[in-house]
């Protein structure tokens, strides 16, 4: 029996463990690839809608999809807890909790970047308590959010990785393949990059490629349409820059 055969019979294994949660195309003929394929994959670009009402949400609630958390914004109250607090079922390094439509976008992103893209994704880090935030907080380190100015704190907040731990809460997972779809395709699911590069005189943090932040599907189309990269120019809020 050839060793060299053992490969070839374990992969499909593998691949159908990941691919069963995946729904098949049935009309789509697999077996005779056409140049008008990819056209299904390439995500329409929403034009802005000059009607969107930017008070139809609260920015100051802190159950609110939209709240704008920044050093100048803390949670009222700083303490906030989410009701609503799950267990997203993705790949993780730590247990990943989000409120329940954040984890359901989640899901439904992650499924959308192994389908389209055939990339495996992972939470680094997801809900953080205002306590465990006091644990990691300290002055020096301009990374870390103070107490109650977390985003993590609101439950929509995840620091998404490759499944490969490639780059990892690094400035190079801007340069993966899975850093580049989720900057190309996670409006679609509602999440904005909320530390964009270069702006970290309005946001106050560096370039974070990986934490993305859920807003709904509804403003990060209109954020996308408008080419505004951050909730504070969206809403027109003072910059909120390190101190
Ligand atoms: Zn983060």
């Amino acid at each position: 029996m050839p060793r060299r055969l053992l490969p070839i019979v374990v992969l499909p294994l593998l691949l159908a463990g990941c691919a069963a949660a995946e729904p098949v195309a049935a009309s789509s003929p697999s077996a005779s690839p056409s140049p008008t394929a990819t056209e299904a994959t390439v995500p329409p670009t929403p034009t802005p809608t000059p009607t969107f009402d930017r008070n139809a949400r609260s920015i100051d609630d802190p159950a609110s999809v939209w709240v704008v958390v920044n050093r100048s914004r803390p949670l009222n109250p700083q303490d906030w807890v989410p009701g609503d607090l799950v267990g997203v079922p993705v790949a993780h390094t730590w247990d990943p909790l989000l409120r329940q439509e954040g984890a359901d976008a989640i899901v439904a992103l992650f499924a959308a970047a192994r389908a389209e893209a055939g990339l495996a994704l992972a939470s680094n880090s997801a809900y953080r308590s205002y306590t465990s935030q006091v644990g990691l907080y300290h002055p020096s380190n301009p990374l870390i959010a103070p107490p109650g100015t977390s985003e993590h704190q609101t439950g929509l907040a995840m620091d998404i990785g490759a499944e490969s731990g490639e780059c990892s809460l690094s400035a190079c997972f801007a340069n993966t393949a899975e850093g580049q779809w989720l900057a190309g395709n996670a409006w679609r699911f509602g999440f904005v990059l909320r530390f964009p590069d270069g702006l970290e005189g309005i946001t106050g943090y560096p370039f974070e490629p990986w934490h993305y932040r859920y807003v709904g599907t509804e403003l990060a189309a209109e954020m996308h349409a408008t080419g505004t990269r951050t909730l504070e120019e969206f809403f027109g809020l003072p910059p909120a820059p390190a101190p």
